[in-house]
């Protein structure tokens, strides 16, 4: 394993003052795995004081000495180095009472959540690996170190890891270490809502399927509002698969970013409210709206931005409008809804087909053409905005619009400026406006 120089310089530093040494955790993961570690973590001997000590005249960073971390701060980076140590007995399944040091690497590895998170390195020993660690790397399988269940009660984040784990690198988890997770999800309730919302990020941000389709229970200890998704039958040629298979094939099958896969798992979640049955098919009509104000409570509930929200409900709302490749079409559609957001509402509507029946592939061709003429347009000339109409909002007021229906008549006129019904002038779009009042929708 090939150390940064700063990580060389630390450990080389620990042990010509007698101490033991070893990088430890996700970077010997990583490094194993052939991927490039983000960070280094060092383990030590050392006790907090000794490592002081040792780093004296150096940047440090006492803050984490409770639990007996020093940060050393080299050339800019901070390296953690943290003192083996024994979790003691964990008060509220999160936190340990109280950490005690061990002069014990072995029992500072059996404290770690799995055993692929469980080996050191140091370049006088080579890899350290008590607990199978290797075997597990290479057989792709998420164990946790020790009884799981005791694992999982001590801190139920881990449940969360193990899954995040799971999807980041497509490993499995092990029989015993999945049912414990099975078991033991109500403990979640005990994690805090930023961490689960950090933790469910890193699920989807991965290869999820195998995760959302194999511990749906466990994503609805989280969302709740998902499980009436699960076993739902739709009663549609146009699928072949309940809400909730339907919904993860979708949320795998869309891009790697947060706002995608965020909009995939919640897209349908108001299809079993809106279900009923017309002609002996089962509909779902309104269920994009329904969806949409279930989604606001989900997303406010674990706290995600206003920007990620609002981005992701709009996605939502509109995920299933019909859409056309004209070029009248294509321009009120930028105009509407702004050409970045018209895109990816494109490309939603793709990720979309992608969980539904086979005779529905065919259409992703027709978005993607729309896509391209998208493109094409907004490439040979600015986009048309709402600005350029010769009315605005102060007009539409004093026609006796207010509040969402001002941007709604503004649009109405700008469709008809794009359709060639009317010309953009003011007083003809006022004249236009006041004839046709009762179609502004
Ligand atoms: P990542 O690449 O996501 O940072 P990581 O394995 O480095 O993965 P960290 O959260 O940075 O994860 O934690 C560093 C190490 O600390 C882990 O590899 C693991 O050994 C240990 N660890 C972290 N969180 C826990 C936990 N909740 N319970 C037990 N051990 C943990
Ligand atoms: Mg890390």
């Amino acid at each position: 394993m090939h150390l940064p120089e700063n990580i060389v310089y630390i450990t080389d530093k620990l042990a010509e003052n007698g101490y033991e040494a070893f990088v430890v955790g996700g970077c010997v993961r990583d490094y194993l795995l052939g991927q490039c570690p983000k960070d280094y973590d060092v383990t030590t001997s050392a006790l907090p004081e000794q490592i002081i000590e040792c780093f004296k005249g150096e940047r440090l960073l006492t803050n984490g000495l409770k639990h007996g971390t020093v940060t050393v701060i080299k050339d800019d980076i901070p390296i953690e180095i943290t003192t083996y140590r024994i979790d003691g007995d964990y008060k509220d399944h999160r936190h340990p009472e109280k950490v005690e040091f061990t002069s014990s690497l072995k029992e500072d590895l059996s404290r770690r959540d799995f055993t692929i998170n469980a080996m050191a390195y140091s370049e006088k020993t080579g890899v350290v690996d008590y607990f199978g660690g290797q075997d597990d790397l290479k057989n792709g399988i998420i164990r946790a170190v020790g009884n799981p269940y005791k694992r999982f009660d001590e801190d139920a984040l881990r449940i969360l890891r193990a899954l995040r784990f799971s999807s980041r690198f497509g490993f499995e988890i092990e029989r015993n270490t999945s049912d414990a997770i099975h078991r033991l999800r109500y403990l979640l309730e005990r994690i805090s809502v930023e961490r689960i919302q950090t933790e469910l990020c890193g699920i989807l941000l991965g290869n999820c399927y195998d995760v959302l389709y194999n511990y749906p229970d466990v994503i609805c200890e989280i969302i709740p509002e998902l499980r009436p998704s699960i076993g739902f039958l739709q009663y549609t040629k146009y699928h072949n698969r309940t809400v909730y298979r339907h919904t993860i094939k979708a949320t795998a099958e869309s891009d790697c970013d947060i706002i995608s896969r965020l909009t995939m798992l919640l897209h349908d979640v108001g299809k079993p409210d809106s279900f009923y049955m017309e002609d002996g098919r089962g509909r779902f009509k309104g269920h994009a709206l329904i969806s949409r104000d279930i989604s606001e409570k989900v997303l406010k509930r674990l706290k995600f931005s206003n920007k990620i929200t609002e981005e992701v409900l709009f996605l939502i709302e509109n995920h299933s409008i019909k859409m056309n490749d004209t070029d009248k079409y294509i321009k009120k559609a930028v105009v509407r809804y702004g050409e970045e957001r018209f895109l990816k509402l494109i490309d939603i509507h793709i990720f979309d087909n992608l969980g539904k029946a086979e005779m529905c592939l065919w259409e992703n061709d027709f978005f993607r053409s729309i896509a391209q003429h998208t493109r094409e347009y907004l490439d040979s000339q600015p986009a048309l905005t709402l600005k350029s109409l010769k009315v605005n909002g102060n007009d539409m007021m004093a026609l006796g619009f207010s509040g969402a229906d001002i941007g709604k008549a503004l649009n109405f006129l700008m469709d008809a400026v794009i359709d060639e019904h009317c010309k953009n002038e003011k007083d003809k779009l006022i004249e236009y406006l006041k004839r046709n009042r009762k179609n502004v929708k």
